[in-house]
This record gives C-alpha cells, sequence and structure tokens, in this order.
C-alpha cells in the first residue's frame, strides 16, 4: 500500500475503512481489530490513548499512521453565556481557532478552513497575517473532534465560517464534508452544515455540481460594487453581478435557501437608504424565491478601527428590511467577552508573541 513508508504515513482521521482495514491486515493483525480503531477515530483519539489496542500494537500503528490531535492552547469561555472559544496548535505550530456554541436545539461549532486568510477583507482578524496554509481534511475533523473530547457535548451541526475562506481551499474542504457527514465519522447531516465563503465565484459553481445538501452562506455586506470592493478585496475580482448570478444558479440547482451575512459598519453600509438598497439588490436577483439576511454588528478589531451602531440603529435596518419583505434577523451575539469572532484570539496570540 502506497501510504505505508516511513515518510508518507497513513493520516488516519480521513482513511477510509479499507485503507485501515489493508493497513492493519499488512501488519499481520486480526479484522476485529479494525473496528476497534475506527470507534477510537470517531472520536479523535490519539493512538496512545486507545486503550483496548495492545500497547506493542500502538507502538507500530505509530510507525506506519498518525492522528492529528492538535493541542489546546487556551480556551476561553464566556460568563454570558457558556461559549467556548479554542485556540489550537497544530502540528507543525500553525495557530487556528474553533468556537463552541449550545443552543436550545444542540451543539454548533464554528471551524477553520484555513491558518490565516488571504482575503484580505478590512473589518476581519483572520486576514491581519495573511494565509499561511491550507487545513487538511484531517484538521478541520479534528476541531471538531477536540472540541467534543474537551466539552463532553456532541457537535450537532457545523459552520464553516472561522480563520480563512472555505472556497479558496476546495478540494480539501470537499474532502472534510464528505467525511464529516459518513456514518463511520462524525455522522453528522448535510443539512446541519453551512458553508460561508466571501464569493469565489467559479467555485460556488463547482459546489453547486456537488450536490451536497448543505446551507450556503454569502458574506455580501454592501449592496453595491464601489462600497464592496472598498471593504472587500474580492469583490475586485467577481462583482456583486457575477456573484448573485451565481447564488441564483446555486439555489436552482440545489433548492437550498441562500443566507446573505450582512456585517453593519457604523457610517459605511448601514444607514436606512443602504437597507432600500439591500432590499432592492437580492429581490432583483431572488424576487419571490427564499433567502436570508443575517445582519451581524461588526465586532470591532482594534487594528481595523471600525464599530457598529447602537443597537437601535441595528433593529432600524433590520425593521427597514422586514418592511420591504425580506426575511432578516440581527444575529445572537455569543461569546463578546472572550474575543469569540474570527481570528481575534489567534492574533492576540500571535501579537502577543511579536512583542
Ligand atoms: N471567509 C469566509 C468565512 C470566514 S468569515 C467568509 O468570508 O464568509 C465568517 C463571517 O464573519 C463572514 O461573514 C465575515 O464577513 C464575518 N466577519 C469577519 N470579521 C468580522 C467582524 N469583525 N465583525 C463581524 N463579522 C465579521
Amino acid at each position: 500500500m502506497d501510504a505505508i513508508n516511513s515518510e508518507n504515513k497513513l493520516d488516519l482521521l480521513s482513511a477510509g475503512r479499507e485503507e485501515i482495514q489493508t493497513l492493519l491486515c499488512e501488519l499481520g493483525e486480526k479484522p476485529y481489530r479494525a473496528k476497534q480503531l475506527c470507534a477510537w477515530l470517531k472520536k479523535g483519539t490519539p493512538i496512545d490513548e486507545m486503550s483496548d489496542i495492545p500497547a506493542l500494537l500502538r507502538e507500530k500503528l505509530k510507525q506506519y499512521a498518525f492522528v492529528i490531535s492538535p493541542e489546546i492552547l487556551n480556551k476561553s469561555v464566556s460568563k454570558i453565556d457558556g461559549t467556548v472559544k479554542y485556540l489550537l496548535k497544530l502540528d507543525d505550530g500553525e495557530l487556528i481557532e474553533c468556537v463552541l456554541m449550545s443552543y436550545e436545539h444542540g451543539n454548533s461549532i464554528c471551524i477553520s478552513t484555513q491558518a490565516g486568510c488571504r482575503m484580505g477583507c478590512k473589518f476581519c482578524a483572520s486576514a491581519l497575517g495573511g494565509k499561511k496554509r491550507d487545513l487538511t481534511p484531517s484538521e478541520m475533523l479534528s476541531e471538531i473532534m477536540t472540541a467534543q473530547r474537551d466539552s463532553g457535548k456532541r457537535v450537532d451541526s457545523v459552520v464553516l465560517m472561522g480563520i480563512g475562506e472555505p472556497l479558496d481551499n476546495y478540494d480539501n474542504v470537499i474532502k472534510f464534508l464528505s467525511i464529516v457527514g459518513s456514518a463511520d465519522s462524525l455522522n453528522i447531516g448535510y443539512r446541519h452544515i453551512s458553508l460561508s465563503t466571501c464569493g469565489i465565484v467559479p467555485n460556488i459553481y463547482k459546489l453547486a455540481e456537488e450536490k451536497l445538501p448543505i446551507t450556503l452562506s454569502i458574506s455580501l455586506h454592501a449592496s453595491n460594487d464601489e462600497k464592496r470592493s472598498e471593504i472587500m478585496p474580492i469583490n475586485r475580482k467577481y462583482s456583486i453581478d457575477e456573484l448573485l448570478t451565481a447564488c441564483r444558479k446555486y439555489f436552482d440547482k440545489t433548492q437550498r435557501r441562500i443566507t446573505f451575512e450582512y456585517t453593519l459598519i457604523y457610517g459605511k453600509n448601514d444607514t436606512l437608504d443602504d437597507a432600500d438598497a439591500l432590499a432592492a439588490l437580492l429581490k432583483k436577483y431572488f424576487g419571490g424565491k427564499p433567502f436570508h439576511v443575517n445582519l451581524i454588528p461588526v465586532n470591532p478589531v482594534k487594528e481595523r478601527g471600525f464599530v457598529s451602531g447602537k443597537r437601535a440603529r441595528v433593529n432600524a435596518f433590520r425593521d427597514r428590511l422586514t418592511q420591504r419583505r425580506v426575511n432578516a434577523t440581527v444575529r445572537r451575539h455569543l461569546g463578546g467577552d472572550i474575543d469569540a469572532s474570527c481570528g481575534q484570539l489567534r492574533n492576540k496570540q500571535s501579537s502577543e508573541k511579536g512583542r
């Protein structure tokens, strides 16, 4: 088997059952060991802690295979709502974050898809240090497994909305999605998975062809090209028209309701005229079709200088959209006391290190 050599160990979290069986067979082990091993892998257990596997076999396994298990470098628990934010250190020292949120209907996790991000959105902390590298499917899985192991909670839904741009790490994200939904792994249904993108248009078309019933979220944040390009450099490559045309194609193909994220930045995109323009824009592409607008008062990031308006101004924006018959909600702000907005913790850690 190709994966067996000392440089190229088998990455167990993304390996299929067959590959695992082949490995064990080549190590001269009985088939039932595969079942034992897979049961541990579902939980993301490190090889050393697989207690019903003999120590000798564990040592042998470590020569040929590995389980990604990031180190929890920092864990902040919100006193307000119990949201837990993890700062994780990967094997090569890269830092990522994930956030575990508990709702009445279950536990949701927000995961990172890249170490850093190269999209350069002006209000976002993740973009500050640029992109370091893509995460592997196993690293994405390990974020969920680490949070589950640490908290003792079962994760019911996943949002790809942490550090990084999922559609800039397309193949790994698709592989991750195929594993996370399988009964051999975490068994989380596609309908409980959301992917958020700043709008890499060709990959929205590609995603539509995958026929995965996940929810697509679009980070829109402005309703004309001039404003959007100012805060989101990706808009200079793919205009709002190209983006929303792709979104409409995505909807027509999948029939899945799209969510539009709109970060409210005081004085930049949060006036009632902006709300009118947003309603008109979305109706132009989605008139008569279901879609939803998620309003997010911007989380101030020290280096960025943007602030959000007062609650009344945010609510007035929402009410204006509602009057225009656009479904909109203000996102519940979880973990406000723990820098739970993506990239904030990693950024803090890196800049403290650099001081
Ligand atoms: N790259 C993807 C996913 C990561 S960002 C994307 O752009 O969608 C996840 C969401 O958080 C996006 O909607 C993003 O625009 C928003 N976001 C980033 N920084 C923020 C901040 N400081 N305040 C509020 N929302 C922010």
